[in-house]
């Protein structure tokens, strides 16, 4: 595929992304969108985390974080500097915190995972990570730095992408893909209904406290008592708390999830006891059979670019480069190899 016009079919982060990439080279883009803020990136928190997030046996698709998180500094500013909005983009980096002796030994294997494959991560005694961030509980037992895994704020991201995109996103909800010219398939956990791929969605509840702002810098990911949650603040006394995963439809939000993630939320940070609870939200990740994304081309003038699960946000600005090329020049990178969207046959 060679193109000097494209539609794309889905407006969230992945999306959006992928028409302001393809804008910039000169092409015409449609952004065809069916809802406001139905997209899992209204709910994600925005942590840019290729050390947190890198997996037993997931090398292909670390190395993507990887990559996307060194494409993030230019992708944000650039962005900025279009729209004028900015994006929240962060650089303080994580802490990975575990409370008891069991959270400790959990987060080593972790940590000598990452390490072993070059990703950032220094241990640091609980007495360090407390005068990092004082507002952490005394009883945690150990914990670790990430200076490479980052935060954004993906509905800044999304305003911001809307903002340079303007008209040429459509609101409606496409049903068949247009066969007269190329189109890039962005739709998430939409996806598999408009082309049979396996993109399923992943339930995922995030909180949203308001207090006082700096009671946190960091992003902190911690283990208490078995659970594992993550904090991130934001400049404006905002903090994120998340997330459930789980194979479920619905959007229900129960009292014990809620429960269960202010518990461990408030083990690791005893203050966030005095923020006022500002929202519950329920959205979806879409997931593929290897939590990996979908990326290529799939058929006579079709590009996929979804399942990116619970890394969309860190991997739009490498999915919406590559893709854009490939769009533009008809050329594959050879990063995409490991994401073919026909690799499950
Ligand atoms: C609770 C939670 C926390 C998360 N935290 C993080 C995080 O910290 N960091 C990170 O990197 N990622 C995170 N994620 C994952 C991230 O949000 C997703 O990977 C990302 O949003 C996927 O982007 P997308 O554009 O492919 O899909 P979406 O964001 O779901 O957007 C899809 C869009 O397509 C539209 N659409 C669907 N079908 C059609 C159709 N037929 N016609 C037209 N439009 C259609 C939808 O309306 C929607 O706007 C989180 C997700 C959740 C749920």
């Amino acid at each position: 595929m060679s193109a000097t016009r494209v539609v794309v079919v889905g407006g969230g982060i992945i999306g959006l992304s992928i028409g302001w990439r393809c804008a910039q080279r000169g092409l015409t883009v449609t952004v065809h969108d069916s809802a406001g803020d139905d997209g899992a990136w209204y709910a994600a928190a925005g942590m840019l985390a290729p050390a947190g997030e890198a997996g037993f046996g997931q090398e292909a698709l670390t190395g993507l974080l990887v990559e996307s998180a060194t494409r993030w500094p230019d992708f944000a500013a650039e962005l900025e500097r279009e729209t004028g909005i900015a994006v929240g983009y962060d650089t303080v980096g994580t802490l990975s915190v575990a409370l008891t002796a069991d959270d400790l030994a959990e987060a080593r294997r972790l940590w000598e995972y990452r390490r072993e494959h070059g990703l950032g991560v220094s241990p640091l005694l609980p007495s360090a990570i407390r005068e990092r961030e004082p507002a952490l509980s005394p009883r945690l037992r150990g914990g670790a730095h990430a200076p490479d895994d980052r935060q954004v704020d993906p509905r800044r991201v999304v305003a911001a992408l809307r903002a340079a995109l303007g008209p040429a996103i459509v609101r409606d909800r496409v049903t068949d893909l247009p066969a007269s010219r190329p189109v890039v398939v962005a739709a998430g956990s939409g996806t598999a209904a408009l082309t049979g791929l396996p993109v399923r969605p992943v339930k995922g509840l995030v909180l949203r406290l308001r207090g006082e702002p700096g009671l946190l810098r960091h992003v902190v990911s911690g283990w208490a008592d078995g659970r594992h949650v993550y904090l991130v603040p934001r400049a404006d006394g905002e903090v994120v708390v998340g997330a459930t995963q789980e194979e479920r439809v619905d959007a229900t939000v129960t009292a014990g999830q809620v429960l269960d993630l202010l518990r461990a939320a408030t083990d690791l940070v005893p203050d966030l006891g005095e923020c006022e609870l500002v929202e519950t939200l329920v959205r979806h990740r879409p997931a593929t059979p290897d939590n990996a994304p979908l990326l290529g081309a799939y058929g006579e003038g079709v590009v996929v670019a979804a399942g990116h699960h619970r890394n969309g946000v860190l991997l739009a600005p490498v999915t919406a480069d590559l893709i854009a090329e490939l769009v533009a020049t008809g050329k594959s990178a050879p990063l995409l190899d490991a994401f073919a969207p026909g690799r499950f046959g």
